[in-house]
């Protein structure tokens, strides 16, 4: 066994070994990984309920790992903000989206994910106008989503930020509304433009009432305060038609489309322009 310090006797794992290597190996990818272009954005379509057109669409990333195959987020996204990488991906991510968004069609909109680490940098705002400049993408057509966590810091700077990004016409969303601890205290502390009601109410929608009640009182809320609400995972027509009913103004989900290629959905939208 090793002293660890006053008190604390750590005893050899070769687990912990193996898995402090793992990570360290993962870290390093990440970077080549960033550094060779293995990183891809896809693209889902976010639907106009009311009349079924496309408004735009979220960017979500992917990592076609040369050996590993083609990763989700989830293999790569937590480990990346652990060591802070997640800063650099999210710059590429940044420039990458808003350079597609700018040759879609008027008035087609691009959502991207924005990590809580990027809300804490103080050039944010910065950041995001320097890639609207040079991708020539109007302000009014990016969103940025940001999770409820990020609220959950007391640190200026993230107010800051936001009131910084909406001041130049970019719109923010609150993402996976609904999953955090406090969610109506943040729509007290900032003007969120758009709240994305989490997948895991839209699924039980049809299944029990009180799904429908969380919805229509989180729609209600929303048009109260000038928030448009998007519902994310509709995978079922009955959804669609409850969440139409309600009044929810946009969806994406399954059952209209999945995720897919910057080329497929600049086909998509050659198809079905907004308007
Ligand atoms: P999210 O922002 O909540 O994105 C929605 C996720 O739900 C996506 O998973 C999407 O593919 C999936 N989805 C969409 N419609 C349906 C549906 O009808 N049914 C089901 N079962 N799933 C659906 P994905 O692409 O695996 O992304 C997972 C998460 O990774 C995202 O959740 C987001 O938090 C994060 N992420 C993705 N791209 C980025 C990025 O560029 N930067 C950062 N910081 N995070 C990202
Ligand atoms: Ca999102
Ligand atoms: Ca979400
Ligand atoms: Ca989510």
């Amino acid at each position: 066994a090793k002293e660890e310090g006053r008190g604390t006797v750590r005893f050899y794992d070769p687990e912990m070994d193996e898995r402090v290597r793992e990570r360290r190996a993962l870290q390093s990818a990440l970077h080549r990984a960033l550094a060779q272009g293995e990183f891809r954005l896809d693209y889902q379509p976010v639907i106009d309920l009311a009349t079924r057109r496309i408004a735009g669409a979220e960017a979500l990333i992917r990592w076609q790992h040369p050996e590993r195959g083609l990763l989700p987020p989830s293999a790569f996204i937590p480990l990346a903000e652990d060591s802070g990488f997640i800063r650099e991906i999210g710059e590429w991510v940044l420039h990458e989206a808003c350079t597609t968004a700018a040759a879609w069609p008027e008035p087609a909109a691009i959502a991207v994910n924005l990590s809580p680490l990027q809300f804490r940098d103080p050039k944010l705002a910065t950041r995001v106008s320097d890639a609207l400049a040079s991708s020539r993408l109007a302000p009014g057509r990016l969103e940025v989503e940001i999770v409820e966590s990020v609220m959950l810091d007391t640190d200026p700077v993230v107010e800051q930020t936001l009131r910084g990004l909406r001041a130049q016409g970019v719109r923010i969303a609150l993402d996976d509304f609904g999953t955090g601890y406090s969610s109506l205290s943040y729509l007290r502390r900032f003007p969120f433009d758009k709240l994305k009601i989490d997948r895991s109410f839209i699924r039980d929608l049809g299944q029990t009432q009180d799904a429908s009640a969380i919805i229509l009182a989180i729609i209600g809320l929303a048009q109260r305060m000038n928030m448009v609400v998007t519902a994310e995972g509709v995978e079922t027509t009955e959804q669609a038609t409850l969440l139409s009913s309600f009044g929810c103004a946009q969806a994406q989900g399954y059952l209209f489309h999945r995720p897919m290629s910057s080329e497929a959905f600049s086909r998509l939208l050659a198809q079905n322009p907004p308007h």
